[in-house]
């Protein structure tokens, strides 16, 4: 049986996380990466790694999922009247945390694009978040679309050791710039069908590669593929069978690769 280690889920949105936990692990999930979006999202997915996280008191002999845990303010859920306690909460937290995230830019919609004081917003809360990152040495996962160059940029000059820019779907350009600077990219199920996803990850290492759901999103999978799904941890899987198929590398290699990343990113090493 493959284990695979999902790198990115928001499991405080995820319906009957229970189930869908023990239905991930007899799957064959080992690990997820539970990720934050505002302050609600972080005291959830903190309570989760708590009640989930590793060891789990009455694990036996059953394999046991491990929870890790990202603390952040995602540039789409800002909002700023808890802003001063979502950072305080991240500073009080950060020894429970292994990653901050997830954090970054985004000016992909149209009403964001031409706002200037949205922007600016963006900006001085990714930073006060990477300033937090950089004080506990912790990974980072970005979120970015419509502003990668930027995003990028300012990773580097915070000198984050490691950072993983999920979902990527940007330009190739960028994606090489990532590459070089020692970072992870991460792929989901998107990865079955999307251009950008496929274009990026065709470009992407193994070694820089990490895989993920991004759960609960929704999966417009055709009926042919079986038809659209909302993801919980175990459609890792699906995002396995597209890498392995993309790059010509056979499900179980590439898991092996894929998860001794997630660890060393996690971890903070490049
Ligand atoms: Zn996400």
């Amino acid at each position: 049986m493959i284990n695979l280690i999902d790198s990115h889920a928001h499991l405080d949105h995820v319906e009957n996380l229970d189930i869908a936990l023990k239905e991930s692990e007899k799957a064959g999930v080992s690990a997820v990466l539970a990720v934050s979006t505002d302050l609600k999202a972080m005291k959830r997915n903190l309570e989760i790694k708590k009640q989930y996280g590793s060891p789990l008191k009455d694990c036996g002999d059953d394999r046991c999922i491990k929870i890790y845990l990202g603390l952040g303010v995602h540039p789409g859920d800002i909002k700023a009247e808890e802003l001063e306690e979502s950072y305080e909460f991240m500073w009080q937290n950060i020894q429970d945390a292994d990653v901050v995230g997830e954090i970054g830019l985004d000016f992909w919609y149209k009403w964001v694009r031409k706002d200037d004081a949205k922007h600016r917003e963006q900006r001085e809360v990714f930073r006060r978040q990477l300033e937090i990152a950089k004080e506990f040495d912790k990974p980072v996962v970005i979120h970015t679309r419509g502003t990668w160059k930027e995003c990028l940029a300012t990773v580097k000059e915070f000198g984050i050791k490691s950072a993983n820019f999920h979902w990527y779907s940007g330009p190739v350009d960028v994606l090489e710039e990532i590459i070089k600077s020692g970072y992870y990219v991460s792929a989901g199920p998107a990865l079955a069908f999307s251009p950008q996803s496929r274009e990026a990850i065709s470009h992407a290492p193994i070694e820089q590669t990490l895989i993920e759901t991004d759960s609960p999103v929704f999966f417009n999978y055709p009926e042919e593929m079986g038809g659209g799904f909302t993801a919980t941890p175990k459609d890792v899987f699906k995002a396995l069978t597209a890498y392995s198929q993309l790059k010509n590398i056979a499900p179980e290699k590439a898991a092996e690769t894929l998860n001794r990343n997630a660890i060393k990113f996690m971890k903070g090493l490049s």
